[in-house]
């Protein structure tokens, strides 16, 4: 079979429409299936021709893992993005693997929840990708890496047969776990199609701090301390040398910087409090109290505070102690 005929059966497979000229720096021609199935019927032809087939998400990869000569084909999970089930009780939601991340985030949100993993592609990114790069983001030191928010995977492997496990068994030892071995396979082993995302209670109200530290090893104090007292209710945590910090506080952000400039090292923290945002702030000071080495400190309190630069901070370094 020729490329003509290929791109042929292509748009037979799943219209004309869905049959686009691929990004920069990619696969020349990108399909858009708009159901498992039809990722299944485009692989099994790729697979037929030996075409070599690249998985395209939001293309909000660090890595140019979408990047390929143009010979390639890429399939793209845009339209698979729809929320299949939600189950209130066990608060699993199944959704295409072409959700973007703050779909999710949303979703969760409309239903007093929140999903655990949030980085700052969140706008761009899709839950098919974050699977295949096993992402990380600014909770991880709370929910862990996206594998620890998986529930179950739905997978087409690269000759079109379909693997599901959507079940949702929190206590299931039965035999391999196979998603295991899906997620952070940047899409080398199949093309995620679904996923069952395990979402979480929503706090009642956070809590953050930025701290003025002089050594390193202060910042190791510190971050013991804030574990002890705080325990899982540790949201984030990062510690940055004085030149990044500067930058961050400065060039990537309008507000004033919530300490002044120039000392060794910083530390970002943030805690959440389940039943109230004063338990929040309660732990955080309560923590850091008679601690010598800390130098100076700026205690955001309100979600106001917060979005200011201490959380952005947080929020779009990304590089999370964990
Ligand atoms: C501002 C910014 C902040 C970030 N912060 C973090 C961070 O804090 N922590 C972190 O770990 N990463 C971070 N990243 C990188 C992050 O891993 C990716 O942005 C995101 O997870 C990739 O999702 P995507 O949909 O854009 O995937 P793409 O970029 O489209 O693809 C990434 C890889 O996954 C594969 N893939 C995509 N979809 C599928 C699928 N459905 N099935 C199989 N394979 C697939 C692709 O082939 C490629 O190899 C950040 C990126 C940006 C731009």
């Amino acid at each position: 079979m020729n490329s003509e005929t290929l791109e042929a059966s292509l748009r037979q497979l799943v219209g004309g429409s869905n049959v686009l000229a691929g990004p920069p720096g990619g696969p020349a021609l990108v399909v858009r299936p708009g159901t498992t199935e039809a990722v299944a019927e485009c692989l099994k032809l790729f697979h037929g021709q030996q075409a070599p087939v690249v998985a395209l998400g939001g293309l909000t990869g660090l890595v140019h893992g979408t990047h390929t000569p143009s010979h390639y084909f890429g399939i793209s999970t845009e339209r698979l993005n729809k929320f299949e089930s939600f189950d209130p009780n066990t608060r699993l939601v199944v959704v295409g693997a072409g959700t973007k991340l703050v779909a999710v985030h949303d979703f969760a949100a409309d239903h007093d929840l929140r999903y655990g993993v949030d980085l700052g592609a969140r706008g761009s990114c899709t839950i098919g990708g974050n699977i295949a790069t096993n992402a990380g983001g600014n909770s991880v030191i709370r929910f862990g890496m996206t594998r620890s928010n998986v529930v179950g995977l739905e997978v087409v492997l690269s000759d079109g047969s379909i693997l599901t496990d959507l079940r949702g068994l929190p206590k299931n030892n039965a035999g391999y776990d196979l998603k295991q071995i899906f997620i952070g396979s940047e899409g080398t082993l199949g093309v995620v199609t679904k996923a069952l995302l395990k979402l979480s209670r929503r706090p009642a109200g956070t809590a953050s701090v930025a701290l003025a530290l002089n050594h390193l090893d202060s910042a190791l104090v510190v971050m013991e301390a804030i574990e002890r007292a705080c325990g899982h209710t540790l949201l984030a945590m990062e510690i940055m040398w004085n030149r990044y910090f500067e930058k961050v506080s400065t060039a990537l952000s309008a507000e004033p910087p919530p300490l002044p400039l120039g000392h060794p090292v910083y530390l970002l923290a943030q805690v959440e409090g389940m039943d109230s945002g004063e338990q929040a702030v309660d732990s955080l000071v309560g923590a850091l109290e008679g601690i010598d080495d800390i130098i100076d400190s700026a205690l955001a309190t309100t979600p106001v505070q917060e979005s200011g630069t201490v959380r952005n901070s947080v929020r779009e370094a990304g590089f999370v102690i964990g």
